[in-house]
């Protein structure tokens, strides 16, 4: 088998926007990708038994629930060696819920051009407007069993379980309007800035409409992917 490319893919785009399924999604049906979730990964660690009494993880974990920023240095770090592991095991990353500020682009962009080789990063931007955002997020619910989120579309409004291991779906209580607001805001003044350093560094980005289902979505993406490979 040659070398997996792209080595590593970031789905960037705003709450709500799918990114998390899409990811999800692509590194299922390909050989050889794992997808780093930076907020699945972070829960493992705030739900380690062995961190119940670290009061500087469990603050961590309170800014999280309330929509803020959590620590960007800690962050950073988790991430950073959640790539050297994953490499360390032969697999591309996907990522979807980093890097979210410039600072932890900065230290992961070049630790996975160093990995993976410098053009071997490519940057998936879902794009959906505010509105979807806000309505998806409101309305999702997550798998009890195996935590996939399921954004809220015309094809997943009636599901009662979870397509991919049947569990039962609940509403994540952490997706109150006013959390998802101070997401966006976060999004917006924090996130959004990274995609000028993308260009910078010469990554390509490509836009992808959000705004469809999450076949449709996963296809063009998919298709995307292949020909930028070829
Ligand atoms: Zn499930």
């Amino acid at each position: 088998m040659g070398q997996l490319f792209p080595g590593a893919i970031i789905f960037l785009g705003p709450p709500g926007s799918g990114k998390g399924t899409q990811a999800d999604t692509f590194a299922d049906s390909r050989d050889g990708y794992y997808h780093f979730d930076t907020g699945r990964e972070l829960n493992v660690i705030f739900e380690d038994p062995k961190n119940r009494d670290n009061a500087a993880i469990q603050m961590r974990h309170e800014q999280l629930r309330r929509g803020e920023l959590v620590d960007p240095d800690w962050v950073t770090s988790v991430v950073c060696e959640g790539i050297r592991r994953v490499a360390n095991s032969g697999k591309g990353v996907i990522f979807s819920g980093s890097p979210r500020t410039l600072q932890e682009a900065r230290a992961v962009v070049p630790l996975l051009m160093d990995v993976y080789g410098r053009d071997s990063l490519v940057v998936v931007k879902l794009n959906v407007n505010p509105e979807t955002s806000i309505h998806r997020n409101t309305s999702r619910r997550v798998c009890v069993r195996c935590a996939r989120p399921l954004l809220s579309t015309t094809e997943t409004r009636d599901m009662a379980f979870c397509p991919v291991c049947g569990g039962e779906l609940a509403v994540r209580k952490d997706d109150t309007e006013e959390i998802m607001k101070n997401r966006l805001d976060q999004y917006r003044r924090r996130t959004e800035p990274i995609y000028e350093y993308y260009q910078t560094m010469g990554i390509p980005i490509f836009d992808i409409d959000g705004e469809r289902s999450p076949e449709e979505i996963h296809l063009d993406i998919s298709d995307t992917i292949d020909k930028y490979s070829r």
